[in-house]
């Protein structure tokens, strides 16, 4: 054994999926936070539209964000680093929790490995994560965004992102 591993992420608690409707009220309003925000993603190239949602630990502000593509592909944001990026430069730094909206058919949207780099670095503890698919026919058909039977993904930033790399010199 060494003591050079005993500072790396790990996540608290393993991943499951759960229901919608079997989640604290204050998560399904960061889901459906991450959802409407999604709304406004700009996709002119990708058309893959994405939201994300943090909590900030202190006070419980929701920060929402969604992807922002560009003509020359490299400079564009994903939604959670929108997200974080609004969170900070409004003086918040710390993070009780995420959300992460998106749509394939037949698997639930991660955030990409860039971004887990990115939350890692507000995460001194684990974060939850909560995914969940969004249904965009479900806004045209002026339905509830996210129904009690949903799946949702509970996963954590310590999961997608174990032994991560970070600095430990401020
Ligand atoms: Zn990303």
């Amino acid at each position: 054994m060494t003591h050079l591993t005993k500072n790396f992420a790990r996540p608290e608690k393993a991943e499951e999926v759960v229901t919608f409707g079997s989640l604290d009220p204050s998560i399904q309003q960061l889901l459906t936070a991450a959802f409407q925000v999604r709304q406004r993603a700009y996709v002119p190239y990708s058309g893959f539209k994405v939201g994300a949602a943090f909590r900030a630990k202190v006070g419980g502000q929701i920060f929402t964000g969604c992807n922002v593509e560009n003509a020359a592909f490299t400079p564009g944001s994903c939604a959670e680093r929108t997200a974080l990026a609004k969170a900070v430069s409004e003086g918040v730094t710390e993070f009780s929790v995420g959300a992460v909206l998106a749509y394939e058919p037949d698997v639930f949207t991660t955030p990409c490995g860039v971004c887990r780099q990115f939350i890692r670095e507000f995460a001194d503890e684990d974060i939850p994560i909560y995914v969940a698919q969004a249904i965009d026919a479900r806004i045209t058909a002026e339905e509830e965004p996210l129904r009690s039977d949903d799946p949702v993904l509970c996963t954590s930033i310590f999961n997608l992102l174990p032994s991560s790399f970070r600095t430990y010199r401020k």
